[in-house]
C-alpha cells in the first residue's frame, strides 16, 4: 500500500480522504492556499505545504505547484477529492509522468466523458439509454432547427464541456431556439473556453437517479446502487438519497447491469457515475462523472462500503475484495447540503461562523470542516458540511432527519438548514414525490 497520498483539495472532502487514509495507516499531506492556512483539513493532515495564494487558479488548481508538493514530501500518490482537478485529464497526465499515482480513472476516460458529446455517442455503443437528441454537436441555427424539429419541443441546448449546470438553456418553440443556441454559447465560451453545443429533448418531469460503480483493473466493475438527486436548483443538487423513492429492487439490478456491463467493456479503473433522467419507468443517461461526487455518503451508508477506501485500494493496483451478490442494500440515508447561504435566494453568506454545533445519535453522521470561530473564505464554493442521515427505512430516515436539523447550530452566517426544516414537512417529500422541477417550484411559491 501507499505510504503517504497528498490531497489535492480542501474543505470536507480533504477531511474524508483523510480519514480514510489514516484508517488503512496512510500518512497524508494537505495543500493549502493562503487563505486556508489556518483550514481544519490542514490541521488534520500529517503534513501541509502551501501552493499559492487565495483564488483557486493559483493554488488548489496550480499543477506545477502541487506536483512539487508531491515530490518535495514524497507523496507516492495524489488524491484530487471533487470538483478542482478531479476531472482534468491532463493533471492525471502530469501526475503519472512524475511516477506519482492519480487516485483516479485512466486519463483517457476522464477526457471522453469531460466531452458530454463523445461521451454521449461512446456510452450509447455501449448499450446505455441515452436522451434523444442531436447525435453530436451543432454548429449552425438551421441544423439545429431541422434537428428540434424531429426530435420535438422542447429541446435542451446544452454544453459539450458543461457542468454545474452552465450553458444549458430551454427553447419551447422554434422562435426561441436562436436565443437559446446563442446564449449557451456565450456561457459555455466564458465558462469552460469551448462553446459546442448540442440537443437533448427537454424532459418534462423526469427524477435524476444515478448510479454508482466501483471498478479495478482485473477487469471487475460493481454497482452500489442508485442515488436520487431530484431536489435540485438551477440544475444544483441540494439534497439526495439512497435508494431512489422511485425504484424497485427489480429496477435496480436491471440498470445496475446495463451499467457494470458497459464500464466492463470500456475497462473503466476506480469510482464513477453514471447519471440518468427516469420518466415513466425508463432510463435516459445525461453524463457520466469520473470522480468521488460529494453525494456519495447516502451510498456508503446504505452499503457500508467506504467509496475513498476502495478507491485508494484500486488506484494501488488492488482488487475488489467482495463480489456484486455481497453487496447488499441496508435501509436508507438522505444528505442535505448545508451551504452558507441565504435558505431562499442562494446568496452566499461568507464570513465568521461564531457557534457551531453538530448533531449526533444512531445514524447521523456529518462531513464538515468547519468548527466555532471558522472564517468561512469567500474565494471558495459555499458547503459548510454535509448532514447525512440513514434509518432502517425512509420513514425512520425522515425522523431522525428532522431531529437533526433541530439539533444543528450555526451561529454567525446564514445557512440552507431552515430550506431542509421546511422541505421535512412538505407532503410531496415526506414522500418522496417530486421531480427536478419540484424545488424550484416550491421556491417560487415562497419568494415569488
Ligand atoms: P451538468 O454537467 O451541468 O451538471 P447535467 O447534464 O448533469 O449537467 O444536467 C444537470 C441537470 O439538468 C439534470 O440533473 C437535470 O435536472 C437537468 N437536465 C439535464 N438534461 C436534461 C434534459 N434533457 N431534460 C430535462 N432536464 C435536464
Amino acid at each position: 500500500m501507499f505510504d503517504k497520498v497528498l490531497i489535492a483539495n480542501r474543505g470536507e472532502i480533504a477531511m474524508r480522504v483523510n480519514r480514510a487514509c489514516h484508517e488503512m495507516g496512510i500518512k497524508t499531506v494537505a495543500i493549502h492556499s493562503t487563505a486556508d492556512a489556518n483550514a481544519m483539513h490542514v490541521r488534520m493532515a500529517d503534513e501541509s505545504v502551501c501552493v499559492g495564494p487565495p483564488p483557486a487558479r493559483d493554488s488548489y488548481l496550480n499543477i506545477p505547484a502541487i506536483v512539487t508538493a508531491c515530490e518535495v514530501t514524497g507523496a507516492q500518490a495524489v488524491h484530487p477529492g471533487y470538483g478542482f482537478l478531479s476531472e482534468n485529464a491532463r493533471f492525471a497526465e502530469i501526475v503519472g509522468e512524475h511516477g506519482i499515482v492519480f487516485i483516479g480513472p485512466k486519463p483517457d476516460h476522464i477526457r471522453l466523458m469531460g466531452d458530454k458529446i463523445e461521451a454521449k455517442k461512446a456510452v450509447k455503443r455501449l448499450g446505455i439509454p441515452v436522451v434523444p437528441g442531436s447525435d453530436g454537436g451543432v454548429t449552425n441555427d438551421d441544423d439545429a432547427k431541422r434537428i428540434a424539429a424531429a426530435i420535438g419541443y422542447p429541446v435542451l441546448v446544452k454544453a459539450a464541456a458543461g457542468g454545474g449546470g452552465r450553458g444549458m438553456k430551454v427553447a419551447r418553440s422554434e422562435s426561441e431556439l436562436s436565443l437559446a443556441l446563442a446564449t449557451a454559447r456565450s456561457e459555455a465560451k466564458a465558462a469552460f473556453g469551448d462553446d459546442s453545443v448540442y440537443l437533448e429533448k427537454y424532459l418534462q418531469l423526469p427524477r435524476h437517479i444515478e448510479v454508482q460503480v466501483l471498478a479495478d483493473n482485473q477487469g471487475k466493475v460493481i454497482h452500489l446502487g442508485e442515488r436520487d438527486c431530484s431536489l435540485q436548483r438551477r440544475h444544483q443538487k441540494v439534497w439526495e438519497e439512497a435508494g431512489s423513492p422511485a425504484l424497485n429492487a427489480e429496477a435496480r439490478d436491471k440498470i445496475g447491469a446495463v451499467v457494470t456491463n458497459a464500464l466492463t467493456k470500456l475497462g473503466y479503473l476506480g469510482v464513477g457515475t453514471i447519471e440518468f433522467l427516469y420518466e415513466n419507468g425508463e432510463f435516459y443517461f445525461i453524463e457520466m462523472n469520473t470522480r468521488l461526487q460529494v453525494e456519495h455518503p447516502v451510498t456508503e451508508m446504505i452499503t457500508g462500503i467506504d467509496l475513498v477506501r476502495e478507491q485508494v485500494r484500486v488506484a494501488h493496483g488492488g482488487s475488489i475484495g467482495f463480489d456484486q451478490s455481497d453487496v447488499t442494500f441496508s435501509g436508507h440515508a438522505i444528505e442535505c447540503r448545508i451551504n452558507a447561504e441565504n435558505p431562499l435566494t442562494f446568496r452566499p453568506s461568507p464570513g465568521l461562523i461564531k457557534d457551531f454545533h453538530v448533531p449526533g445519535g444512531l445514524g447521523v453522521r456529518v462531513d464538515s470542516a468547519a468548527y466555532s470561530g471558522y472564517k468561512i473564505p469567500p474565494y471558495y464554493d459555499s458547503l459548510i458540511g454535509k448532514l447525512i442521515v440513514h434509518g432502517r427505512n425512509r420513514n425512520e430516515c425522515m425522523m431522525r432527519l428532522r431531529r437533526s436539523l433541530s439539533e444543528f447550530v450555526i451561529d454567525g452566517v446564514e445557512t440552507t438548514i431552515p430550506l431542509f426544516q421546511s422541505l421535512v414537512t412538505e407532503p410531496d417529500i415526506v414522500n418522496g414525490d417530486y421531480s427536478i422541477h419540484w424545488l424550484e417550484n416550491f421556491l417560487k411559491r415562497k419568494v415569488g
